[in-house]
């Protein structure tokens, strides 16, 4: 065990495009005790009543921008965005050094475990890979995804395809990937693909395999 160190030994990206499954997965890998940090989350309680990104997101951009309870009104900074091309940036500007800190702060919060899993949506577009020893990519057919998010949120097709659009694409993706979990069939052929990749980040720990050959060069800021 590392106990001194600010991280685990493996520190894990996960990634994939919307509705793929980053979720569902990541959720098998913490049933089985591994700790997951997760971006997405981090950023809505960040935006959430009172979160400590509101001030700033306030200062930056109104009032129009903040629901009555407090939180980051989401449908109304998407209105601005789509009028205002640099408030997309702006918002980042706020929430992206704030989310980088708290995950910091998970990630050595878990530096007695073998390993964690970073959840990151955008990992490819955000030319942060670095700082993972491997990123996993959840991948399904650009169909499954579609219908998937369709289902889950409500939304048109051709909303859906937007999102997409701006998202990597699956060959980038999966070009960017170490190890991939194929999540185009049933959630029940999730497991054994999990378990056994758990076994394999166990195994890069305990045979001290990383060291002698690190499979991404290892951020050293983290
Ligand atoms: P997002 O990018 O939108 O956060 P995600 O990549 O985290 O999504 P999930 O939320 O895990 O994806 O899954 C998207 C939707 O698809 C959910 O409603 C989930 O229950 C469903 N789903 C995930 N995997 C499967 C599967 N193998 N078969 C059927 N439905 C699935």
């Amino acid at each position: 065990m590392n106990l001194n160190a600010s991280r685990p030994l493996l520190l894990i990206g996960l990634t994939g495009g919307i509705g793929s499954g980053k979720t569902t997965v990541a959720n098998r890998f913490g049933a089985l005790g591994v700790p997951l940090i997760d971006t997405d989350l981090i950023a809505h309680q960040l935006t959430g009543p009172g979160g400590p990104a509101m001030p700033a997101i306030g200062a930056e951009f109104g009032p129009s921008v903040i629901a009555a309870d407090g939180r980051l009104d989401r449908d109304a900074m998407r209105a601005l965005a789509f009028g205002d091309p640099g408030a997309r940036k702006r918002l980042e500007a706020i929430l992206h050094p704030m989310i980088r800190v708290e995950t910091d702060r998970q990630v050595s919060a878990a530096a007695s475990s073998p390993y964690a899993i970073v959840v990151i949506p955008l990992l490819v577009e955000s030319k942060g890979p670095k700082r993972f020893d491997r990123i996993v990519v959840v991948d399904c057919p650009v169909d499954t995804q579609i219908e998937r998010v369709m289902k889950r949120n409500g939304l048109p097709r051709a909303q859906v395809e937007a999102i997409l659009a701006v998202q990597a694409t699956r060959a980038q993706r999966l070009a960017a990937a170490d190890d991939v979990v194929d999540n185009g069939g049933e959630p029940g052929a999730l497991q054994a693909q999990v378990e056994a990749l758990h076994r394999r980040y166990l195994a890069f720990v305990k045979d001290g395999a990383l060291l002698q050959n690190p499979p991404r060069e290892r951020d050293s800021q983290t």
